[in-house]
């Protein structure tokens, strides 16, 4: 493991992690990291991480932003998360990661889902272990989030309510998406169906810009028969990275993290941003969007639908129920925040976080010490 040496300075603070656990099963080469930051609000939830260098401190990293935004969404659970050091195309995965469940049997605080290197096939392995896992296959229980569009239902939900608050109306809006995969691609579909004009949409190989409005349904087909976006017919054909200044009332990036920054910040049109992706813009590009009066909703508010819905599945819910489920939450999340941001003069992410933590020290009191 790269990293070996832990310092209770380092990582700890008044959340957390209650528990950093490496794990090392030499009989298959196992190797991993569990880290359950906290617990209060209930078992901890967050994805497996599968790579040659995922590291404790990157585990840490997520573990608490799941602890964030499981508390942000309003959900009954804490932040974990979990790395196992392998390349996720190793031919001896199913072993891994069935080597990985039967070491996690006892860690009944963290539940395990999955992550970059992971899917549904390793959390039903698991699951066969340990009875223990999200993001099962529907045969075995699961919602299919990403098939279902459950964050991009979300995002479009939070638009609706964050669309009077910059003098947006959604019926007519215009909208440009940044990364048109399960997240961009769904939130075109609900926004769509709520009245408002898809102008453009990236992916890796470029954008597709139409002002007179794209058809979503066409353009999923066009990305499926050519490829990419810019298989669509019509409309103009312009570099990935233009997606960001054009014309909109709405820009939802939803591929990367930190597309938005110092050097493109200034040229955003768009009144409101919903992000979908997580971390799209880098701290310095927030503060600026704050300064230019562009309304700014963070990603663990807009794009807690894929948790809601995964902590759903957990509880034994089906589909319908996970839909009502994330358009309540997110709903109520997203006006709380507006809210708290306008009354105490705070960037939303500071009013997003400050309500997480909130809530998190709120359950701390309930548990009893020692
Ligand atoms: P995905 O792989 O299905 O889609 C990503 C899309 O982004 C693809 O169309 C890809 O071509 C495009 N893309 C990649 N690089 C790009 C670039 N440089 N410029 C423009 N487009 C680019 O992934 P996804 O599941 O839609 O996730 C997208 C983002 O949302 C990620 O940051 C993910 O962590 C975050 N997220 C996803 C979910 C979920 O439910 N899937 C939930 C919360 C957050």
């Amino acid at each position: 493991m790269s990293e070996t040496c832990f310092t209770f300075e380092e990582y700890c603070d008044d959340l957390g992690p209650i528990k950093i656990v490496h794990l090392h099963e030499p009989s298959c080469g196992l190797r991993g990291i569990v880290v359950i930051d906290n617990v209060a609000c209930g078992p901890s939830i967050g994805g497996v991480r599968m790579a040659p260098d995922v590291s404790t401190r990157e585990v840490f990293r997520l573990a608490r932003a799941m602890t964030l935004k499981n508390a942000a969404a309003g959900l009954p659970h804490g932040g974990g998360k979990a790395g196992i050091v392998a390349d996720p195309r190793t031919p001896d995965k199913a072993r891994l990661i069935r080597a990985f469940a039967r070491a996690i049997r006892d860690l009944v605080d963290y539940i395990p889902g999955p992550d970059m290197g992971t899917d549904e096939i390793c959390m039903g392995w698991m699951h066969d272990e340990i009875k223990r896992a999200l993001g099962l296959p529907r045969v075995l229980g699961g919602i299919p989030l990403d098939e279902i569009g459950a964050t991009g239902f979300g995002l479009a939900e939070c638009a609706e309510v964050a669309a009077p608050v910059c003098n947006l109306v959604i019926k007519g809006a215009t909208v440009a998406i940044e990364g048109f995969g399960n997240v961009g691609k769904h939130v075109a579909r609900f926004l769509e169906e709520k009245g408002a004009k898809l102008v453009a949409a990236s992916d890796r190989k470029g954008t597709i810009y139409d002002p007179a409005g794209i058809s979503v349904a066409a353009l999923m087909e066009a990305k499926v028969a050519s490829g990419s976006v810019v298989g669509y017919s019509k409309g103009k054909k312009l570099d990935q990275a233009e997606i960001f200044g054009l014309p909109c009332d709405i820009l939802i990036p939803a591929a990367r993290p930190d597309c938005i920054h110092k050097d493109n910040v200034e040229t955003i049109q768009a009144k409101l941003i919903l992000q979908g992706a997580n971390i799209p813009a880098t701290p310095e590009a927030e503060t600026r969007l704050y300064q230019r009066g562009i309304l700014n909703i963070p990603d663990l508010i807009a794009n807690a639908g894929g948790v809601t819905c995964a902590s759903v599945e957990y509880h034994g819910g089906n589909e319908a129920q996970a839909f009502q489920e994330i358009s309540q939450k997110v709903r109520r999340n997203t006006q709380e925040v507006l809210s708290r941001s306008r009354k105490e003069g705070i960037e939303p992410r500071k009013a997003a976080v400050d309500l997480a933590r909130e809530r998190v020290r709120h359950a701390m009191t309930f548990r009893a010490c020692g």
